[in-house]
Parts: C-alpha cells; sequence; structure tokens
C-alpha cells in the first residue's frame, strides 16, 4: 500500500484512508518522484498516459482511460498577440477536467473503492461521472441547484446519481462534506490524485514545443486545480533539468468572483471572504477557494500576476473567439478577455500560451442569454 503526506504537518496516512485532509487541516501530498525517458516518450500514442513514469500508479495497464489527451496546440494571432493556444476543450466530455479524472479513477480502481462522492459547479462532475461509468464505479455528484441545464443532463446521462443542492456553491461543498463521513470523498479540489491527472498538460505543452518551456501561460482559475497541476508539472519538468525555468502564471477571474485576485492586490498571503455577484463564468465562480494559499504562493514563485475581468469583457470575449472559429465557455473565454491587461508582461516575440478549459456546448443557455 503507498501513502498519502500532509503537506503542512508531515502526518502520513495509508491511501486507502476515508480522510481527505490531515487532522491539522493540511492537504495531502504524494511523495514520488517521477521520471522522464524522453525517447521512449515521444515514441508512444498520443494520450495524457504517454508519461507514465511521471504519473504515481502501480499498473498504469489497468488505467481508466478513453485515450484523452495530448490535445492541439494551436497558433492564434489575438488582439495584437501572437499566442498560443492550448485546446483542453477537447475532451472526451468537454473539459480539462478530464486529465484528472482520468488518473484519479485509474488510482481509484487500484484502490479497490467502488462507490465515491464528488461535489462540482458542473464539469469536474461530468468527468467523474464519465469516468466512474467507464470503470464500474458508482458515483454521487453535488452540484449547486442553478448549475446549466447541459451540464446537469450531462452528469445524470452517464448514470451518477445527482444530488441538487439549493443555494450557493459552498452550501454545495457543505453537503459533500457531511456524505463524506461514509463514502470516499473523490474530491478534485482536495485530492492530490487530481493535480497528478492535470499536471499532464504541463508535460504535453512542454514536449508541444520540443522540450522547451513558453514564456507564459494565461489560464482561468477558480479553485485553482489547472493552475496548481501545470506549476505541479512545470517544477517536476525543472527539477528533472528538463526545462530552465518555470514559465510565468497569469491567473485570471471573473470580477463578479475574484477572491484570489482581491488578496493579490492586497498583498495578502490567503484570500479573505469577500462579496461576489453571479457571473456568466460559472466554471470558475469560486467564492471561498480551499487551496487559496497554494494557488497565490505558485502564481508569486512563477513571477505571475492575477487578473479580473469584467461580464462585457467576457462576453466579448466568447463572441470574438466564436467568431475565429473557438466556440468556449464563458470561463474559457476570461483569459483571453484579460490579455489587454497582461501585455506588458510579455514581448510580443515571446511564446505565450493560453488554455482553453471548456467547450462552448456545455455553454448553449450562456451564448442565448447573450
Ligand atoms: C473547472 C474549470 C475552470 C477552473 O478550474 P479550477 O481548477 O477550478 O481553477 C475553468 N474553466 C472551466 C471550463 C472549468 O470547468
Ligand atoms: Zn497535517
Amino acid at each position: 500500500m503507498g501513502k498519502l503526506i500532509c503537506s503542512h504537518c508531515q502526518k502520513e496516512y495509508s491511501d486507502v484512508t476515508l480522510a481527505w485532509k490531515c487532522e491539522c487541516g493540511g492537504f495531502f501530498d504524494l511523495p514520488f518522484t517521477p521520471r522522464f525517458p524522453l525517447s521512449l516518450i515521444s515514441s508512444r500514442k498520443p494520450d495524457m498516459w504517454r508519461y507514465r513514469e511521471a504519473l504515481p500508479i502501480s499498473s498504469w495497464e489497468q488505467r481508466v482511460s478513453f485515450g484523452e489527451g495530448y490535445t492541439p496546440l494551436s497558433s492564434l494571432s489575438w488582439r495584437g498577440h501572437q499566442l498560443l493556444v492550448k485546446q483542453d476543450h477537447l475532451f472526451p466530455t468537454g473539459s480539462f477536467k478530464d486529465r484528472g479524472a482520468s488518473f484519479m479513477v485509474s488510482k481509484l480502481r487500484e484502490l479497490g473503492i467502488l462507490e465515491v462522492i464528488e461535489d462540482s459547479s458542473g464539469n469536474a462532475g461530468s468527468a467523474m461521472a464519465a469516468y466512474c461509468a467507464k470503470a464500474g464505479i458508482k458515483c454521487h455528484i453535488y452540484v449547486p441547484e442553478s448549475t446549466s441545464p447541459a451540464k446537469l443532463t450531462q452528469i445524470a446521462a452517464y448514470g451518477a446519481i445527482l444530488h441538487k443542492i439549493p443555494g450557493s456553491r459552498e452550501d454545495t461543498a457543505r453537503a459533500a462534506h457531511e456524505a463524506a463521513n461514509s463514502i470516499y470523498y473523490a474530491s478534485h479540489i482536495y485530492s492530490p490524485y487530481f493535480l497528478q491527472g492535470i499536471k499532464t498538460i504541463s508535460f504535453e505543452i512542454v514536449e508541444q514545443l520540443s522540450w522547451r518551456a513558453p514564456r507564459a501561460i494565461i489560464l482561468p482559475v477558480g479553485n485553482g486545480s489547472l493552475l496548481l497541476g501545470c506549476y505541479l508539472g512545470f517544477r517536476e519538468l525543472q527539477e528533472a533539468g528538463i526545462i530552465d525555468s518555470i514559465p510565468r502564471m497569469f491567473g485570471v477571474q471573473a470580477l463578479n468572483c475574484a477572491p484570489i485576485f482581491h488578496a493579490y492586490k492586497q498583498g495578502l498571503q490567503q484570500p479573505v471572504r469577500i462579496e461576489t455577484k453571479p457571473t456568466l463564468a460559472e466554471g470558475i465562480a469560486i467564492k471561498e477557494p480551499a487551496r487559496g494559499k497554494q494557488i497565490l504562493q505558485a502564481i508569486r514563485d512563477s513571477h505571475g500576476e492575477i487578473r479580473a475581468v469584467s461580464e462585457t469583457e467576457i462576453t466579448e470575449a466568447m463572441l470574438e473567439l466564436a467568431r475565429s472559429g473557438y466556440y468556449l465557455e464563458p470561463s474559457s473565454a476570461a483569459p483571453f478577455a484579460a490579455l489587454p491587461k497582461l501585455s506588458g508582461y510579455f514581448l510580443k516575440s515571446e511564446e505565450v500560451v493560453a488554455v482553453i478549459t471548456g467547450h462552448g456546448l456545455k455553454a448553449t443557455d450562456k451564448f442565448q442569454q447573450i
């Protein structure tokens, strides 16, 4: 059996524990040293499992996979910049969350777990529901009642048991935490396994640039699993001597719900309670990001920045992107909307990657609304 270690007090736990964080409140880490046999990697099938020596699983042959990953890195001329666009909406369930779900559900199967709970504003729930369906794991998904109908339908279609919770995203989290006293909590926010899957996005970007790091990466931030997974991946590549430095990480939030942005602006180490308003960008509408402190650290460590964009800026970017052939969820349009506010941080000639996180087909109602 493997073990988990508290990132705060170093206490050890068995990897089949029902606990989803340490008694001290710290998050679990996995003690593991990744390897990158480059020529072997390049000879394999183009999916996220080509980096298997860098994924802490004993039997990757038993993985739960649809052949996902190695999404295209295309170029887009956007408001005066030549961007590289990592198209992570091109996953089986329509969002990058499949990276985390594929790895986490593979790990759950390895651990012999048969029933799980997850809470989500939609996309993580869809991803967990799909991978659990493939693995034959019983899956309960807690969602805010106000989640997009397309996402609710998708989750239910995969056969997951849907629990619609009235109130805020935080009320949904509380309901899930209560249920997690008796059922394994496969949380995309707390589980270290989820980040292990997400980190493959960094491996892919670096491989697609012939094993070089881009200058900067721009991505939307809600709970920060994308940002922290990316950061973990780049750190591992740097520690393995494959890249010299970590790209500057630029996180983008919706101004209507921007706890990380406000904390960053005030020089705080961790987010504080703020007033929020509804936003079209439901994928990043997270008022109390549990890993807020880690997100702020990662941004500062990479010499990045955090920015917030208005509803109008998001809407304009969505429509403009669609007219360039990219049909994205509002949350995915946020980084593109922020580009004018970030353009002082890099030269026009430097490589900048923007991540597309979710497919527009999930947000038909939002497109109708505008
Ligand atoms: C989950 C999600 C995000 C934000 O990711 P976090 O890991 O919560 O920061 C952004 N866009 C879409 C479409 C998402 O589903
Ligand atoms: Zn601890």
